[in-house]
């Protein structure tokens, strides 16, 4: 028995090759029980908001063992055309920003996956709660907490799932860390750094508008050294300072964070540094420390393949398309109500915004900001 998992690993790499959907059972001990369901019901999804990851999304599906588009929102037509047809998706079940609320009247369509800019999540995530439908939104969830408590609200009163795109969770590599974590591996953890960034280019993409992003770097890449820092760390944090930079005042406005270095505070005394911007490419770095061994990964959010290492040797679970595994273990999570390594929910998406909020008041009042993460 001692060797099973050794045993299950060497199988897995074989099959790996063949098989798209890993087992997370390979990396399962009793706290962590990261089993995806394979079997049950196909989870029929519509799209809202056809752009650069909508397209990554509908291609990792193709590969998903339990999860088919059925439907698609945008206010594009020719793009409804054309995804429809790709995609097999019948007029019937295509629809617009003005119209997608018909889609409670839509037996095929299960959940909507809302993968816009960031400043439309929050009425959108209500109006797909509104329609009857499980809710799955990118990241950010919203522009702030007050927001996101508004959509979770609204998904608990409709008596609808509310999960977030937060892909890393289900991510191999980082499955395996945070097992390693959990399990005592590295002792008690004392550091963690994060360093997420890359250097922006169209000065005229949404991103760069505060109205449509909700701010700048840390919107849209910072957030993943703050959600990195509470899975690899396994606490939730009780303090943040920040300290924002700006070296382009024209590309970068008011309300657009640039570069942002912020510390968190953990109740066992552990402590985070991390880094947040638009401003610098090769950023992609996670380094853990505890009293008994470290991981490092770089690259550690990209779409992989995620690279690292531990004290006990190289990370060497295969490569699987992030999205791919996000998708099938969502099925799970909404049919089967599985347990995902890392919380993908409302909830797991406010902790973030609350830590953002409190992020931006540090870099506006340069005092440091208590956190009630709950
Ligand atoms: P994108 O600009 O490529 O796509 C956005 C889509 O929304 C476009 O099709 C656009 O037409 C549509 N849209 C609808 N209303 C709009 C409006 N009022 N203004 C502008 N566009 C509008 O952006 P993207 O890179 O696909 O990002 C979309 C969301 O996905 C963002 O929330 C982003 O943070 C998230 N995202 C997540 C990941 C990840 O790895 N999880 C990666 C990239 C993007």
């Amino acid at each position: 028995m001692k060797n099973s998992r050794r045993d299950f690993l060497q199988k897995l790499a074989v099959s790996a090759a063949t098989i798209p959907f890993l087992p997370y059972d390979a990396f399962a001990n009793a706290e962590l029980r990261p089993v995806p369901s394979a079997q049950g019901p196909t989870l029929r999804v519509a799209l809202m908001g056809l752009g650069y990851y909508a397209s990554l999304v509908a291609d990792a599906i193709q590969s998903c063992k339990r999860v088919k588009i059925t439907g698609l929102i945008s206010g594009t037509p020719a793009k409804l055309a054309d995804w429809g047809s790709k995609y097999s998706v019948p007029e019937a079940s295509r629809y617009n920003y003005e119209n997608f609320d018909r889609i409670k009247d839509n037996p095929d369509i299960d959940a909507v996956y809302v993968i816009t800019p960031n400043a439309l999540h929050h009425d959108q995530v209500i109006r797909v709660a509104n329609a009857g439908k499980h809710a799955i939104c990118e990241k950010p969830m919203a522009l702030n907490a007050a927001e996101g408590q508004e959509m979770i609200d609204a998904c608990a009163n409709a008596g609808v799932k509310l999960l977030v795109g937060y892909r890393m969770h289900f991510e191999p590599k980082t499955v395996e860390v945070v097992r390693m974590r959990a399990a005592g591996e590295f002792g008690a953890i004392k550091f963690f750094q994060g360093q997420c960034g890359f250097r922006i280019g169209d000065p005229t993409q949404w991103r760069l508008d505060k109205d449509l992003a909700g701010g700048g770097a840390m919107m849209d890449i910072g957030i993943y050294a703050i959600n990195g820092s509470r899975y690899m760390i396994g606490e939730e944090p009780v303090w943040v300072t920040a300290q924002e930079t700006k070296t382009d005042q024209v590309k970068f406005k008011e309300g657009v964070d640039e570069t942002i270095l912020f510390q968190l505070g953990f109740p066992s005394g552990a402590v985070a540094s991390c880094l947040s911007t638009y401003n610098m490419n090769y950023l992609d770095r996670f380094f853990l420390v505890g009293e008994k061994g470290f991981a490092e990964m770089q690259p550690s959010t990209g779409y992989g393949p995620i690279k690292g290492r531990t004290n006990k040797g190289e990370l060497t679970q295969p490569h699987v398309t992030h999205q791919t595994l996000q998708m099938d273990a969502m099925a799970g999570i909404i049919f089967n109500d599985d347990t995902p390594p890392v919380p993908v929910d409302g909830q797991e998406a406010l902790k973030d915004l609350k830590i953002i909020d409190a992020i931006y008041r540090a870099c506006a009042t340069g005092t440091k900001q208590e956190l009630n993460l709950g």
